[in-house]
Parts: structure tokens; sequence; C-alpha cells
């Protein structure tokens, strides 16, 4: 008989917790998990899920418009929050459920509490001051919003409190220009809120491909968001009616609500990680190697608290890997190259692959028998109304064999037109099979097209099935 309470003691109840505890499970082990707030974590609470059914609800505006060029007369719709906040909160407690009941009927003993490391197999258990022993510890404990150190900072929302807001502010403005702000911007936007999105460097969304920031950039300030790019607050006051947000340039916003999208930080902070001997990185993430193992040999940490991929389905994946790895007895690395990037702003964008990061990256390409494409083009949904947005698809392919002559297709696709894609998602594949330095493929319709460097490429593409 084991020595300790549980085989496998897992921290925080969302994406990659929830996934390691059940998997454990399966493989036989006895697993607890703590969740401090609620099971499903900041994806099904409060990302992804919730962001998705208000990115939704910020579409209809187009297609009411889009309607009348199609032939339908659509009497002056009209929009109401609190209906809309209402619904969405049934839609995650039902979530919740389903985790809830997916972790019973694994057989994980499920503790609604907050989980601190006293050591490397012992753990203290809120409320009540338990002590509960495991033979392994999973860290995933994910993020949270950064805030600005600026005065009046506290007048702020973060995204936390953007899904709970009691009335649709007249105006908001953002900080930020990651992909948690783009989006953000775009929802208020779409829902006719006055949008002003800034950012204290030249360009938003950095780290993605130049192309698609200077796209996207375009797209949203066409669509009315007050894009300010080198602009920082210095400070934010309460007035009667709404907040000054100065700006270090000297410049004055009034808005109706600030939000800080400005960044998020691994939850390290208060869970005992110094006492147990877990070593840290430079953004107080909790350093781990190729199987999420941590500085001490029985306490592993998956998703956000490692600040590697800071994404669901990665969390997921490292969760599972986990569980297999250690309790499935199959090792398991995760690869954190290629993962797909989905940015649900409008337009939206999805990214996979090498990028042009402002010419370095495509430098290294050419060395490398890459070959990168870029289309225009416009959606033919939008041919009978006059027409906001295009569709940027960036197709780039590098030489990863050079031996076998076979390519890894890495792609970057701009699915631009947010009115269709919003709610018919899909993601296309693009095949590139590279022989030697030449690209071969076919693509299934037959077309063909030229790159920069005069070699033809057809390329396969294929509907995959619609994504959750
Ligand atoms: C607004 C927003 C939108 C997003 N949109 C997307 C998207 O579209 N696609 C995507 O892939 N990703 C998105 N993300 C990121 C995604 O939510 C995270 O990458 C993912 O949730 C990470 O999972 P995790 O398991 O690491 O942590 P989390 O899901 O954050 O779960 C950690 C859990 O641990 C709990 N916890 C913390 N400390 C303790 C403790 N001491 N004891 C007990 N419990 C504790 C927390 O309450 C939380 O429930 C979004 C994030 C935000 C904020």
């Amino acid at each position: 008989m084991s020595d300790f309470d549980y085989d496998l003691f897992v921290v925080g109840g969302g994406s990659g917790g929830v996934r390691a505890a059940r998997i454990a499970a399966g493989h036989g082990a006895k697993v607890a998990i703590a969740e401090e707030y609620r099971l499903g974590g900041t994806c099904v609470i409060r990302g992804c899920v919730p962001k998705k059914l208000l990115v939704y609800a910020s579409r209809f505006r187009d297609d009411f418009e889009d309607a009348a060029g199609f032939g339908w007369s659509v009497s002056t719709p009209s929009f109401d929050w609190p209906t809309l906040i209402a619904n969405k909160d049934a839609e995650i407690t039902r979530l919740e459920g389903l985790y809830r009941s997916g972790l019973e009927r694994a057989g994980v003993t499920i503790l609604q509490a907050r989980a601190e490391l006293a050591d490397a197999h012992t753990l203290t258990v809120q409320p009540g001051n338990r002590r509960i022993t495991a033979k392994i510890i999973l860290v995933a404990t994910g993020g949270r919003p950064t805030l600005l150190e600026v005065p009046g900072a506290g007048h702020a929302i973060t995204s936390n409190e953007a899904f709970h807001m009691e009335s649709l502010p007249k105006s908001i403005l953002i900080a930020g220009g990651g992909y948690i702000a783009v989006e953000f911007a775009s929802i208020f936007n779409g829902l006719g809120v006055d949008t002003t999105l800034i950012y204290r460097a030249p360009k938003i969304l950095r780290g993605f491909d130049e192309e698609l920031r200077d796209h996207l950039s375009e797209e949203l300030q066409k669509r009315g968001i007050d894009v300010l790019c080198d602009a920082e607050i210095a400070s934010i006051d309460k007035g009667w009616l709404h907040y000054n947000v100065a700006l270090k340039d000297g410049r004055t916003i009034e808005t109706a609500k600030a939000m800080f999208a400005t960044g998020r930080q691994p939850n390290t902070k208060g869970i005992g990680l110094e006492a147990a001997g877990v070593k840290l990185g430079d953004n107080g993430e909790i350093l781990v190697d190729g199987q999420s193992r941590s500085s001490v040999e029985s306490i592993y940490a998956v998703g956000d608290v490692t600040d590697r991929v800071n994404l669901t389905p990665v969390a997921i994946r490292e969760g599972h890997a986990f569980a297999d790895t250690v309790f499935g007895n199959k090792p398991v690395t995760v690869d954190h190259e290629l993962v797909p990037t989905a940015v649900f702003s409008t337009p939206e964008i999805g990214t996979v692959g090498l990028h042009d990061l402002g010419g370095v990256r495509a430098q290294d390409m050419a060395a490398d028998h890459a070959a990168a494409l870029a289309v225009h083009q416009q959606l033919h949904e939008h041919a009978l109304v006059a027409s906001r947005q295009r569709v940027l698809e960036r197709l780039e392919a590098r030489l990863v064999d050079v031996e076998l002559g076979i390519a890894l297709a890495c792609l970057s696709l701009v699915q631009a037109d947010g009115a269709d894609l919003g709610r018919r998602e899909y993601r296309r594949r693009h095949q590139l099979v590279v022989h030697r330095d030449r690209l071969v493929a076919e693509h299934r319709v037959g077309e063909g097209m030229t790159l920069a460097d005069g070699d033809r490429v057809r390329f396969t593409r294929s509907v995959t099935s619609p994504t959750a």
C-alpha cells in the first residue's frame, strides 16, 4: 500500500489540470484535484468560451446589415447586454457541470479548496487547514491579468470583470495590443460601444506575422476602432460621468470604462513553491523540462503556469502528456513548435508555422528552402453587399528534411471575414509537399499559383471538421 494519501494531487481545475487528473485516474492512479474558484478554469469560466459567445453576439450587427443586400428586410434590431450575460452564464454553468461529471466518472476526488505546497509531497488545503500527501504533485494554477502600475489603476477593469459588467458602457478605452485586447476591442465595437485601443508599441499583435499585423490594424480602423499606437497611459482619474485617462504624451481621453489587457502572468505567488524548492523563471513561471517536470522530482507543472505557449489546447496536451508519461508508462514530449493560433477579432486571423517577423525569419526561410505566398481576395459571401473586408491568405513552407525531400507544410492562414466564419468556423489545411527545392504537391481543385522565386506550387486544400 502507498505511503501517500494520493498517487497524484492536482492543484488547479482548469484546462491542463482537469485533463491530467482524468487521464491519470484512467491509468489507475488515485487522484485528487483542488480548485479554489470554478472547475473549468480560465478558458471555460472567464476566457475562451465566454469570449467567443461575446464575439458571436458582436457580429450580428454586420449580419443584419448584410441581409438587406440579399433581399431581407429587417426591422431595426436592438441589443440587450443583461440577456447576453445571463445566457452566457447559464452556458458556462452547464460546461462546468460537464467538467465535474467527467472527473467524477473517472473516480477523481474533487476538493472545492485552495491548495498550497508545504514540501515536495505535502499540501495544505483551505478551508480546514487539512494536510494531504501525494506521491506526485501537479501544479496547474494558470495565470492572471497583469495590471499597469499607474495612478488610478484600480479604476480599470480586466477581462475577468468585463464578463460581468452590469451594463454596456457608451465608450471604452482598452490598453494592450495582444490578442485579448484586440478581441475585446472587436467585441465592444461590434456591440456599438465607442472603442479606443491604446498600445505602447508601434504596431498591435507583437510576434505575429508583419503582414497580418498591418492587415488587421487597417481593418479594425475601417470598422471604427480608434487604434492609438506608440501611446501609454500615465494615470486614470475618476470624473463625474467619465474617467479621464491621461497619456504620457500629454493627451487626455474621456471614457466611460477603462480596461487593461496588458498581458498575463503565471499564478505562482503564495502557493508554497519556494517551500517545496521549485525553481521559477524571470516571469515567475515554473521552470520545467520537456516532460513538464520541475526542479523537484515529485513536482510537475503544466499550462499557463509554465508560460510556454499559453493556450488551452496546449495546456490540455501538456496535461495529457504528463499523465501518460508518469502514470501510463508512455513517455510523451509535447512539441511546442507549430502551434496554430487564432485571434477572434473581427475580422479574425489564424496562423501556424513560420512568420515573417520584420523580414528576419523571411530571410532564414529563404536560406532554408522556404517559399511564401500571399493572396488577397474578397469572400463570395460579400458579393452582394458593400464589402468591408478582404481575406488575406499567406502560405509558407519550409523544407525540413532535405534527405527525404519532404517538407513540413507550415501555414499562416488569415481568415479575415468575421461575418461568415464567425459561426461557420472551419479550418482549412493546405498541404505542401516539397521534393528537393521544388514544391510539387497538388491543389485538390487544380489551382496553381506562382511563387516569388518563379517556382510553381500547387497545394492541397481540405476542409477539416468544425472547431469547438
Ligand atoms: C480573456 C481570455 C481569452 C482567452 N482566449 C483563448 C482562446 O481563444 N484560445 C485559447 O487557446 N486560449 C485562450 N485563452 C487562454 C486560456 O484560457 C489558457 O491558456 C488556459 O485556460 C490555461 O489553462 P491552465 O490549465 O494552465 O490554467 P487555467 O485554466 O487558468 O486554470 C487554473 C485554475 O487553477 C485554479 N487555482 C489557482 N491557484 C489555485 C490554488 N492554489 N488552489 C486551487 N486552485 C487554484 C484557478 O482558479 C483556475 O481555475 C484565453 C485567456 C483569456 C484570459
